[in-house]
């Protein structure tokens, strides 16, 4: 039975863009992920931090700023997505990264 024009017009699997992939490694300093949530933001609190670098290990956007003794200093909110990741793996009792609510004067 020939197939309809229609049917010929489908493209193989082989054809179709990739969906959902990262294709360049490395880009996420090109993209500033830090708008992707403005609603929200993590914010770190020095006074219980252990320095254990955890939450740097796991970030995928490089937005934990560590100076070059390997001291927590901070997160980049211009990189942070805010996927919670950090705060999720922080191992201080009361969580020295914490997922706040922006005010509404800072967004
Ligand atoms: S929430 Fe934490 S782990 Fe996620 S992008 Fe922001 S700093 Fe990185
Ligand atoms: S995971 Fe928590 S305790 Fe460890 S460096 Fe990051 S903020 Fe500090």
């Amino acid at each position: 039975m020939p197939k309809s024009s229609k049917h010929n017009k489908l493209k193989g699997w082989k054809e179709l863009p990739p969906g959902a992939v990262v294709q360049e490694p490395g880009s996420s300093q090109d993209y500033q992920t830090g708008n992707w949530n403005p609603d929200v933001e993590v914010q770190w609190i020095p006074e219980t931090c252990i320095n254990c670098n955890l939450c740097w290990t796991v970030c995928p956007d490089e937005a934990i700023i560590v100076d070059e003794q390997g001291n927590m200093k901070g997160v980049n909110q211009d990189f942070c997505k805010k996927c919670g990741l950090c705060v999720d793996i922080c191992p201080t009792k009361s969580k020295s990264l914490k997922m706040v609510k922006k005010q509404k004067e800072d967004i």
